[in-house]
């Protein structure tokens, strides 16, 4: 079902409560073929933030919401020519709720959704590429992504990792959201202020989007973990070293569920992160 974004507004308040109430399990809800490939698939790209939400830490240099989108313009640019149908959650500088970007991304049945971030932290020094999913039919598009991300980008690897953020917990597709570097790390903020990186950024994404079936059964094969070996991590801030900056980044996407699953890990419920983290801002 396409939705016209004058449809899209009507629903948004409606879904935002839908969504609140809704507590199925997301493997219930989760029947996509992982076998779909190929430039049939529509490709629903998400570039983070946007109007007011510009993306970041208070006081950060660079606009996260401005990079995001160049990258995901130019992803759209690329896959399309490739034959993909491309949709994107915003093609300018606005604000769309992170519903809304579900609901975007849900509307298609056989779309995959790629969320374009880069991090921020306090300390300069942290930087590196990271990539995270959440359903297990997600796993193989993080790991593609991650693959080319990482392997084309100077900066170091993070790795992909599992986090039940809110625009990777509510689609029912293959979803992923690729942190490109840090733009508070000079030198990554250097690189991703020139349109050569963002152009070689977006084509990394999109080797991985081409190559998200043949690169993760490649690499579950050999070295790759599988969904069950990546476990849903608790909220750990791995950008900052000392105590006293141990406090989370005011990023909107970083709505982490926690799951209780050792006594081990901090845990927070659903209920506690929305209200300290009101959906959709
Ligand atoms: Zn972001």
């Amino acid at each position: 079902m396409k939705i016209s974004f004058s449809q899209l507004r009507l629903i948004v308040a409606g879904f935002s409560v839908a969504s609140m109430v809704c507590t199925a399990s997301r493997a219930a809800q989760t029947s996509r073929d992982p076998q779909i490939s190929g430039p049939s698939t529509t490709v629903v790209i998400d570039a983070g933030h946007g109007g007011y939400d510009r993306g970041g830490i208070p006081g950060q240099r660079i606009p996260e919401k401005e990079m995001t989108l160049d990258v995901a313009q130019r992803l759209k640019a690329l896959l399309a020519a490739g034959g993909y149908r491309v949709v994107m959650t915003r093609n300018s500088d606005v604000f769309v709720p992170l519903a809304a970007r579900v609901a975007i991304a849900n509307s298609y049945g056989n779309a995959i959704f790629v969320c374009i971030h880069f991090n921020s932290a306090k300390r300069m020094g942290a930087g590196g590429i990271e990539t995270y999913f959440y359903s297990r039919e997600s796993l193989p598009l993080a790991s593609a992504i991650h693959y080319y991300v990482a392997g084309g980008a100077p900066s170091s690897n993070r790795g992909v990792r599992r986090r039940g953020f809110y625009v990777l917990r509510k689609t029912r597709v293959p979803s992923v959201l690729v942190e490109c570097g840090f733009l508070t790390n000079p030198t990554e903020g250097e690189y991703v202020q020139t349109s050569t990186y963002r152009q070689k950024l977006a084509e990394e994404i999109a080797a991985g989007v081409r190559g998200r079936n043949s690169v993760g059964s490649a690499l579950s094969a050999t070295r790759m973990a599988t969904a069950e070996s990546i476990p849903l991590q608790p909220y750990i801030d791995q950008t900052k070293v000392t105590k006293s900056e141990r406090k989370r980044p005011k990023h909107s996407h970083k709505k982490s569920v926690r799951k209780k699953k050792s006594s081990s890990q901090p845990t927070e419920s659903e209920a506690s992160a929305a209200s300290k983290n009101p959906e959709g801002n």
